[in-house]
Order: C-alpha cells, then sequence, then structure tokens
C-alpha cells in the first residue's frame, strides 16, 4: 500500500524524528502476528533490501551482571564521538516466558538512550526462540535501512540464543567476569567455538584475577576456538585468531582498544572475502532454519497428518510401531 512507500521513505531518508517514528513503525509491523501484517511486513522488507547490509554488525554476549549494558553505554557513546549512529537490538530468550525483557531496556542505558544519533529497541517478547530472533534480525535490517552503521545484537548466556545472535552477526564478542576458578570451568566449549573476541570485563576490581583469566582462557580458545579454516573459499588469506582482552566497562578503560581489535577483525574478514561469505552463509541458513519451522508448523496442520498423528504416536508410545516407521507414513501423508 501506498501508507507502506511512504513508511519506508521515512526510514531511509526521514527527517531525524520522523525516521526515528517510522522505524519504531516498521519494527511493529515486523513484530505483529496478523496474517495481513506479515504480508505487508514482507513487501516492506523486501522493499528495504537494498538499503540494508552496511553496518557492521556486532554480537554482545554474556551472563546477567557481567557488564553489557555498561559496556554498550560506553561503546555506544565513544561510536557516536566518531561521527557513528548505533542501534542496540536484543535477543533475550525468557522475555517469551516471563512476558518482559530486561535485555535492550532502555533505563539500562541511560545516555546512550536519549542520544539521538542511538535507536535502542527491547527484545520482542513473544514466541520461541527462533521467532524473537527471527524479529530481531528484521529489526537490524529496519536499522541498517536508517542508516545506523553499527548495529550491536546483545542476548545472555545461555547457549541456544548465543547461537543465534553469532549466526547474525559480522563479529561475536563474549563478555566474562574475571573471578575465574570455577566460573572458567563452566565456559562452554560451544561459546568458545563460535567467540571472535572475549572481553574480560570489571578488570578493575581484581587485575591479577583478570590476568590469570586472560591466560586460561586464551588457552582454552587455542583447544575450542575457530580458527577461521575450513570453513569458506577464502583459506589462503591468514585467518582471524580469536583474542582476549581485559576491560573496565565502568571506568571506561579498554573501550577504545576493544573497537582497535574489532577495526582489526573487520578489515581482515573484509580483505579475505570472509565477512561477505559469512553473511550469505547466514542468509541461507536462516532461509532454512525458517523453512524447516514453517515445514513443520504446516505438517501438524495438514488434514491428513492431523488426523493420523496422534493414534500413530500412541502406536509409537506403546511399541505397536517402530518410530521411523511411522514418521515415514505421516511424511507420506504430507504432500
Ligand atoms: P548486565 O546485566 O550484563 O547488563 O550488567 P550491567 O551493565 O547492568 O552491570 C552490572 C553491575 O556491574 C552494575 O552495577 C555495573 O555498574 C557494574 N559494572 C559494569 N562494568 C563494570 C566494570 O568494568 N567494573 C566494575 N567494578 N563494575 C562494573
Amino acid at each position: 500500500p501506498a501508507a507502506d512507500a511512504a513508511l519506508l521513505e521515512h526510514v531511509v531518508q526521514g527527517a531525524p524524528m520522523q525516521q526515528r517514528r517510522a522505524v519504531a513503525k516498521a519494527i511493529t509491523l515486523l513484530e505483529s502476528t496478523r496474517a495481513d501484517h506479515r504480508l505487508r511486513a514482507d513487501a516492506l522488507l523486501n522493499a528495504m533490501l537494498p538499503h540494508t547490509g552496511r553496518s557492521f554488525r556486532l554480537g554482545i554476549s554474556g551472563v546477567p551482571g557481567v557488564g553489557k549494558s555498561t559496556f554498550i553505554e560506553a561503546l555506544g557513546l565513544h561510536l557516536i564521538a566518531r561521527g557513528h549512529r548505533v542501534a542496540v537490538l536484543a535477543v533475550d530468550p525468557s522475555s517469551s516466558l516471563s512476558g518482559g525483557s530486561i535485555l535492550g531496556d532502555k533505563t539500562r542505558m541511560e545516555q546512550l538512550s536519549v542520544n539521538e544519533a542511538a535507536y535502542i529497541r527491547p527484545s520482542p517478547s513473544s514466541g520461541t526462540l527462533g521467532g524473537v530472533a527471527e524479529k530481531t534480525r528484521e529489526a537490524m535490517l529496519v536499522c541498517e535501512a536508517a542508516g545506523h552503521d553499527v548495529v550491536i545484537i546483545e542476548t545472555v548466556g545461555v547457549g541456544q540464543s548465543e547461537t543465534a545472535v553469532s549466526g547474525m552477526t559480522d563479529m561475536f564478542c563474549l563478555l566474562q567476569l574475571p573471578n575465574a576458578g570455577d566460573d572458567l570451568q563452566a565456559i562452554k566449549k560451544g561459546v568458545m567455538e563460535i567467540a571472535d573476541l572475549v572481553v574480560i570485563n570489571k578488570a578493575d576490581i581484581d587485575e591479577n584475577a583478570a590476568t590469570r583469566a586472560r591466560a586460561q582462557i586464551t588457552s582454552s580458545l587455542r583447544i575450542y576456538g575457530h580458527h577461521g579454516h575450513g570453513e569458506d573459499g577464502a583459506q589462503a588469506a591468514a585467518p582471524w585468531m580469536p583474542e582476549v582482552m581485559q576491560m573496565s566497562a565502568l571506568r571506561n578503560q579498554g573501550v577504545d582498544a576493544f573497537w582497535a581489535t574489532v577495526g582489526r577483525f573487520r578489515a581482515l574478514q573484509e580483505a579475505s572475502g570472509r565477512l561477505t561469505e559469512r553473511r550469505h552463509a547466514q542468509d541461507e541458513a536462516w532461509m532454512w532454519e525458517r523453512i524447516d519451522v514453517g515445514l513443520k508448523a504446516r505438517f501438524r496442520a495438514h488434514a491428513d497428518v492431523n488426523q493420523t498423528l496422534s493414534a500413530l504416536t500412541q502406536d509409537v508410545r506403546a511399541g505397536r510401531v517402530a518410530a521411523s516407521v511411522a514418521a515415514r507414513r505421516l511424511l507420506d501423508l504430507f504432500h
């Protein structure tokens, strides 16, 4: 509709307040579950696509209390002072259960949230992790179309959501506390495998602990960390080695060093073609993820399947029919 053409125009080139409102409106439309809204949202998304992709997409993860909002506020203000426009989005896997989101809460980033060059949006609060991630990914595209050249996506440290965020960002950073010991043992192999950079925050509290933590994490990255090989066609260029750095977000120490590291990562990824390759692979994986989800929903809703499903499920549970046989029978009903 014509109204959505105006919405698109305001997102892409509206005056600041108009643009801000349009971004919020577009994201609300994308988050809506109404079928007619979804049709409009899909059209809007496609029309927006040529204006997207020009930001650096930064994923930030860590347990509650590690200092994510303190860090993002410090980083955001640092970037804005250098002429960037920053968007902060969140993937909160618990928001669908609790109905409220702590992540991306504006009160957590007081100075950043009132800054004209920043746009902060909390995690969408409905649906599964996959649904929340999808909405966030689409919101990221809206922010890019509005000219935000750094998009930060934050999440909490629970495996699945970290994978989802690393699957939609150019660089994935893990924030850690310096009080090593047991905490470090808990660093999951899976997270180490996807981290491009590990930041030990609150280094001001105990510098020795931070140094020890850095050594430990560095060695565990050597074991589990990804080293940029084998997954793309760019093996010839030197791969990025995941790094560990110390920081005090509260004292604003290490923020410029962080951004310098991001800059080195980005330059390397761009020069080797890995940045583009990573995005292409993400887009394709995303498409298949949504197909999987959609297929399952359609499968369950299919009349013949629906009619047979519960009886066959009982048969499987009771051991009368082999699970794989039941699956094949149901799949055969689905066309
Ligand atoms: P989040 O839950 O990960 O977003 O953590 P917050 O940013 O809300 O920080 C949790 C608490 O840790 C707050 O009281 C912060 O002031 C404090 N904090 C954050 N960064 C630092 C730091 O670098 N050093 C110290 N000493 N405290 C910090």
